[in-house]
């Protein structure tokens, strides 16, 4: 018998992607498999991708060409250190040149939010899409949850009153639930739905901010019913375990990945991390990993720096069978939060600022946020800041951040000279997290 929300997300699936359901069905399979195996698959997707971006992408013809490399020659995965790694300014600045549009499949349309808050917009082709979706769904079967049961889902809150109206339709179709503020009110009736979930999912610092609230709560019982606690996109500090675990009975998950890459890696019942051999390559690099996406065929991601740093093991056996190398840490990313004069904001805010002031008023900057002392953010500009601008921008700040922090605006400010890796918000304020 299937349920209301097993059948909804079946008609789901059946629109998107039919793709779908027998990419899942192979992955539940090739998680047993050997490691010499999964080389094996994975060899012959690399000289598929490969060969597929030198025919298809201008981008890729002339980086293999200028670096004299034939597609041929990469046979083994051993081959893949002979071609050029691909940096994220070079995804940034050549998109147009690196998408592929006439692979024959249907288009998704992907946005990710990029380096320094340059937005990039991508188009993923049909299969890698199901080969995406099909791997978050292997994630969850790994915690004994499937993706139509009952979730809440902690992502950005941007919404006008008629995007919210939206967002909240389309999420009860998906099942789920979400927070639209940090206010008290919003937090204590998101815990008591989430008291009737099976899952829930999204920003790490987001999940220690509703676990924190419910901890604080002595009106609020801890909750004992999720079966998963999912995070994404920042890094998982023990900080943040502490309080998942009083609230929730249990620590947060974590799912390694990037919308460009695909899943990277996926926590198993036993806190491995495993690598996702199925659809990417891992390499590391002086301590930076270089990711190669197997299907992402319409934009090729082939050697491409992500930016984090991680500790991969190889040897590892894990205890739940699967031979998938295990990504033992990631030290890149960082959840830093903006500390105001009384309280303090999720450094993600700043990305909204700035996409708001792109959305409403044209105005794309590029920008970096820095806080050296509480209650005061200063935001590095690249480029010339206008009188209207600084107000329009001051007016976007004020929204987040109200009275709680004073910001100074620098325009014309290099955001390049500061190493490679760059962040859209750094902090030197140690703000208890750990
Ligand atoms: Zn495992």
């Amino acid at each position: 018998m299937i349920n209301f929300h097993q059948a909804i997300f079946r008609a789901g699936v059946a629109i998107r992607n039919r793709q779908i359901p027998s990419h899942r069905a192979f992955l539940l399979e090739s998680q047993w498999w050997s490691l010499e195996k999964l080389r094996e698959w994975q060899e012959s997707l690399l000289r598929e991708i490969v060969q597929n971006a030198y025919e298809h992408s201008v981008f890729y013809r002339v980086k293999f060409d200028d670096s004299g490399l034939e597609p041929q020659q990469i046979k083994t995965l051993d081959d893949l250190a002979s071609l050029p790694i691909l940096e994220k300014n070079e995804i940034l600045s050549e998109r147009d040149r690196l998408q592929i549009r006439d692979g024959g499949e249907r288009l998704f349309y992907s946005e990710t939010s990029g380096s320094t808050g340059n937005p990039l917009v991508f188009y993923r082709n049909a299969d890698w899409d199901a080969w995406h979706n099909a791997s978050v769904m292997r994630g969850y079967e790994w915690h004994g949850v499937r993706p139509w049961e009952r979730n809440g889902y902690l992502w950005g809150f941007n919404f006008s009153p008629s995007q919210r109206l939206k967002t909240r339709a389309l999420d009860a179709l998906q099942n789920r639930f979400r927070m639209f503020s940090y206010d008290d009110d919003e937090i204590a009736s998101f815990a008591g739905k989430l008291r009737h979930a099976v899952y829930l999912g999204g920003y790490s610092s987001m999940i220690y901010e509703i676990a924190k609230a419910i901890n604080r709560n002595p009106r609020i019982e801890p909750l004992t019913n999720l079966k998963l606690i999912r995070g994404t996109s920042e890094k998982i500090f023990e900080r943040y375990q502490q309080e998942a675990v009083q609230a929730f009975g249990r620590r947060i998950v974590s799912e390694y990945g990037a919308a460009e890459s695909g899943i990277i890696a996926f926590e198993c019942p036993e806190g491995s991390m495993h690598v996702n051999m199925e659809t990417c390559i891992v390499e590391v690099e002086n301590g930076e990993i270089l990711v190669t996406n197997l299907v992402s065929r319409s934009f090729p991601i082939i050697r491409y720096r992500l930016g984090d740093s991680i500790v991969l093991d190889r040897e590892m056996k894990c205890a739940c069978g699967r031979a998938h190398p295990v990504i033992r840490e990631v030290t890149g990313r960082i959840g830093k939060r903006i500390v105001g004069k009384s309280r303090s904001f999720p450094s993600l805010t700043l990305y909204y600022v700035f996409k708001n002031l792109a959305r409403k008023h044209d105005l794309v900057l590029n920008y970096q946020g820095v806080q050296e002392q509480a209650g005061v953010l200063r935001l590095d500009i690249e480029e010339k800041v206008s009188s209207e601008t600084r107000v329009l921008l001051l007016g976007e700040c004020e929204a987040y951040y109200g009275k709680d922090v004073d910001v100074e605006i620098r325009e014309s400010c290099n955001l390049r000279s500061q190493g490679r890796k760059k962040r859209d918000f750094v902090s030197s304020i140690d703000d208890g997290v750990s």
